[in-house]
């Protein structure tokens, strides 16, 4: 089945009750059919429901569904995207290892990466992500994973996947693609090289703003047992001596993740925020191709405005990622762009603070139009050196935007300006 399609339907059948939507299940527990059954599910022999902090039927719905738009070979639906990347973050490395990154990401992730998985004594190392060569150089044997963003969020760098996923082939290390802001409806990693997906529900899939969620996909394509993952390969004594690698060759990263990562963080997606992630999900093909044309002319508008410093849309002539946002992404790079106001920090402030129907928040993938200003706002934590590096100037504004009207999204930003 095609995107779309998958979309709407893939991951549930239509029960004795004749419902034609997922339910809710809202139960904490499901009850065993006897003893012997119990310990089936809990040595991973039979497939079923234990306790929701491991699974729940609605969640599996939406982990289906994510799994199959993605073509993997299985999912963790996860509390937010955040959860989603510190947990892969520990399933992966542990005290001493490392993780290399792309500089361009979103600022929350480079907090958790540069600081909170530093205390943990895993050091993620960064790379500008138009420099693939640079990731090589930073390769050692105590290299767990590559990490990128899709798009990045909000400098609009888009990642040779072709060439850094050929890095981490040569030296067998996972590659791991967070595509929150490209939607498996834009661009599927896996077809790139990626290992591993990582999903900020919370944007995009979800769409209306309701519920945080996040997803981890394995695709089922990296071998564990290449050397570089003892952990993968002996027995866990947390769980009653299961080799992953062995006991589950097709999937063994997500299984660790759910059994041994998920059990312990506990980090778990709540069946409601799954149930409402799944109605964003049905309409996601149609809100991303309103969102993208609503961007392209909002673009073309603020690229003529003399107010406007300068406009960075890979999609656009002259952007140095066009190349990229051609071969990858079929030359349509999502809907969260970024801008720069004539007058620096002062005027960018100024801005977000006048438009009336777009919104100033700090979320993207809305139906609505966002706009922020990251100098004051997600990326105020950082330091001078790590807004440089992350791209992000004191004039810029990222916009989301949304599918209202686009008369009225310009008119709104037009009266703003003046
Ligand atoms: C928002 C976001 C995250 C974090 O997800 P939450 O659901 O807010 O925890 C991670 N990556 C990207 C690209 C994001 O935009």
């Amino acid at each position: 089945m095609k995107t779309e399609t998958i979309a709407t339907s893939s991951g549930f059948e239509i029960d004795g009750t004749g419902a034609t939507n997922p339910p809710l299940y809202l139960s904490n527990a499901y009850q065993f059919e006897n003893a012997a059954h119990a310990k089936d599910l809990f040595d991973l022999k039979a497939a079923g429901y234990i306790y929701t902090r491991l699974n729940n039927p609605t969640n599996a719905v939406l982990e289906e569904r994510l799994n199959a738009l993605e073509g993997g070979a299985g999912c963790v639906v996860t509390s937010c995207g955040h959860a989603a990347e510190f947990m892969t973050a520990l399933a992966l490395a542990e005290n001493g290892d490392e993780i290399i990154s792309s500089s361009a990401i979103y600022g929350g992730t480079f907090n958790m990466f540069s600081h909170t998985l530093r205390r943990l004594g895993i050091k993620v190392k960064f790379a500008p992500v138009n420099k693939p060569a640079e990731f090589e150089k930073l390769v050692t044997e105590k290299t767990k994973a590559v990490f990128v963003e899709s798009i990045s969020n909000p400098g609009c760098e888009i990642p040779d996947f072709d060439a850094i996923s050929q890095i981490c082939k040569k030296h067998k290390i996972p590659f791991i693609v967070d595509n929150t802001c490209t939607t498996p409806y834009l661009f599927q990693p896996k077809k790139h090289g990626a290992d591993i997906i990582i999903h900020s529900t919370t944007k995009f899939l979800c769409g209306h703003a309701s519920v945080m969620g996040g997803a981890v996909i394995d695709c089922g394509t990296f071998d564990w047992t290449s050397g570089r993952f003892p952990a993968f390969c002996a027995p866990d004594p947390s769980y009653h001596g299961i080799i992953y690698a062995k006991d589950f060759p097709q999937n063994a990263f997500i299984i660790k993740l759910r059994t041994q990562t998920l059990r312990d963080v506990g980090a778990c997606q709540s069946p409601f925020n799954s149930y409402m992630t799944l109605q964003g999900v049905q309409t996601l093909h149609v809100r991303m191709d309103r969102h993208i044309e609503n961007t392209l002319k909002l673009v073309e508008w603020l690229e003529k405005n003399s107010k406007i410093a300068w406009v960075k849309y890979p999609a656009v002539k002259g952007s140095e990622y066009k190349n990229m946002a051609e071969k990858y992404f079929g030359g349509r790079s999502g809907s969260v762009f970024s801008f720069g106001v004539k007058g620096g920090f002062e005027q960018g402030k100024k801005l977000i603070e006048n438009v009336k129907l777009c919104l100033h928040a700090t979320n993207l993938g809305d139906v609505r139009t966002i706009l922020t200003h990251p100098a004051s706002t997600t990326h105020s934590q950082l330091s001078a050196e790590e807004k440089i590096s992350s791209g992000i100037t004191d004039d810029l504004i990222r916009i989301s935007v949304g599918i209202e009207n686009i008369d009225d999204i310009i008119a709104d930003i037009e009266d703003a300006l003046k």
